[in-house]
């Protein structure tokens, strides 16, 4: 079992590795923790795994065990070497490779269920969920990122954490905190505690022509959360003052509201209330 503090310290020592900050290396230190994660994502040998960031292959092992197949990134040589050695399953493919420049269409050509399961190196946690948004192949993601990430990810209007971020992933995803790992589960211990959060795919029709575009508008009224949601939008949009009152107004908000206030359905309507869409 790779998953535990004395086998992570052992290789390292043994391949002579250093812990490389740049690349957000945080390894697993914990089984528990780790077959908590791959029970949650349900891998089962009807599934196909893409894990980003494999590392030591803390999670790697568990997920080859219970999986159909699993295809690893990492962007590290050093890392690639280890897994290559340590890790003998003939249902692994290990791909040295930043994944924001993998085209993953290539690698998946199977019709079975196909998930995301992954700690994500925290450096880049924004533009790899960005990147998997549009990734039609996957179904599901199941990620651990920093604690705060993961109450953005998933909270509601009204909450202290709510921002574009979490419009845009209501938008796309089904999204759920599913459990905190503290960080004593990982070495080196990083200086926060981490949340697993899963995301499943809908089948949404909102009636949008322009997905980009309202992603766009949606990360515009965020972008000075002090200001209201008028002056947001007015900052940014052809659109008088008195006709976004009216449609406040109509739709029973105060003048004043802010745009943390606001639900999905709620930008949806506005957006094409002002005729964006
Ligand atoms: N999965 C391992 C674990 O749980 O112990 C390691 C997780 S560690 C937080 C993040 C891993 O992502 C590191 O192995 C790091 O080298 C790798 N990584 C960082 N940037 C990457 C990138 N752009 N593409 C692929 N892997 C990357």
């Amino acid at each position: 079992m790779i998953a535990s503090i004395s086998k992570i310290k052992e290789i390292l020592n043994n391949y002579n590795i250093p812990v490389k900050k740049k690349f957000g290396q945080n390894f697993l230190i914990d089984s528990n923790v780790v077959k908590k994660i791959v029970n949650t994502a349900n891998v089962n040998k009807e599934t196909i795994v893409v894990e980003i960031g494999p590392g030591l292959g803390s999670m790697t092992e568990e997920l080859c065990q219970k999986a159909s197949k699993v295809i690893c990134f990492e962007i590290d040589q050093d890392m690639v070497n280890v897994l290559t050695n340590e890790l003998s399953f003939e249902n692994l493919t290990i791909v040295e490779e930043d994944f924001l420049k993998v085209d993953l269409s290539e690698y998946l050509t199977s019709n079975l269920r196909t998930i995301v399961v992954s700690n994500l190196p925290y450096y880049i946690t924004t533009p790899i969920i960005s990147s998997l948004i549009k990734e039609k192949e996957v179904s599901e993601i199941y990620v651990m990122v920093q604690d705060e990430v993961a109450s953005r990810l998933t909270s509601g209007p009204g909450t202290k954490d709510y921002g574009s971020l979490s419009v845009l992933m209501g938008y796309y995803f089904e999204c759920k905190y599913e459990f905190k790992v503290t960080r004593n589960c990982f070495y080196p211990s990083p200086n926060v505690d981490s949340g697993i959060v899963s995301m499943k795919k809908m089948q949404r029709d909102c009636g949008l022509n322009n997905e980009d575009k309202f992603a766009r508008f949606v990360q515009d009224i965020f972008e000075n959360r002090r200001k209201t949601l008028i002056n947001n939008i007015i900052r940014k949009y052809p659109v008088e003052r008195t006709r976004m009152e009216d449609i406040l107004d109509k739709m029973g908000y105060d003048v004043g509201v802010r745009s943390e206030r606001l639900s999905l359905d709620d930008m949806i309507y506005i957006y094409k209330e002002i005729g964006l869409n």
